[in-house]
């Protein structure tokens, strides 16, 4: 499971599941390469100072060991519970694997916005409950209905899921 599964399980049970089944209409690399690109032109010299870590299914593109805070930069704070959601799983995974005392800042530098992550308890239970939902909608064998949500005009499953010929 990735954290990508839990940015679109806040999202669209639909778009989880097309995700989760190899369905993909965006480019993730693009997306990362974005990412990347507004991380570099925003912050020039901190690059340097983060490492990239890929542990356990998840991949972080900036990680600053020294102060244990991974650094997750957006373009948009458009759904930002779920890049919220997205970020607390970066840190139960790091503390699966014997991390303790992470923590996560939420970056919008488009925005000039910063928000401070922390993984609470209720959290935690929380987070394995959605493990469990996640499992359980990407096996079924139909997918969910569209959501009909402003979000899809976003979406990058739009045409998909609402453009018939
Ligand atoms: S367009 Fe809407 S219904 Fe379709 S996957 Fe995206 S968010 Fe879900």
């Amino acid at each position: 499971m990735t954290g990508t599964h839990f940015n679109y399980y806040q999202v669209c049970h639909r778009k989880l599941w097309l995700f989760a089944n190899g369905i993909n209409m965006e480019h993730t690399s693009d997306l990362v390469y974005e990412g990347k690109l507004i991380h570099e032109m925003s912050y020039p010299q901190r690059s340097e100072r983060y490492e990239e870590l890929e542990i356990d299914g998840i991949k972080l593109d900036y990680y600053d060991t020294r102060n244990k805070v991974i650094h997750e930069i957006k373009k948009s704070d458009k759904v930002e519970v779920a890049h919220e959601w997205q970020l607390k799983y970066y840190i139960y995974v790091l503390e699966r694997n014997g991390i303790e005392g992470v923590t996560g800042i939420l970056e919008y530098p488009t925005l000039r916005q910063t928000d401070k992550v922390e993984l609470t308890n209720p959290d935690r239970e929380r987070i394995r409950e959605i493990e469990e939902d996640i499992g359980r909608i990407i096996k079924t064998e139909n997918c969910p209905a569209v959501i009909n949500a402003k979000i899809c005009k976003l979406c990058s499953y739009y045409e998909f899921c609402y453009v018939s010929e």
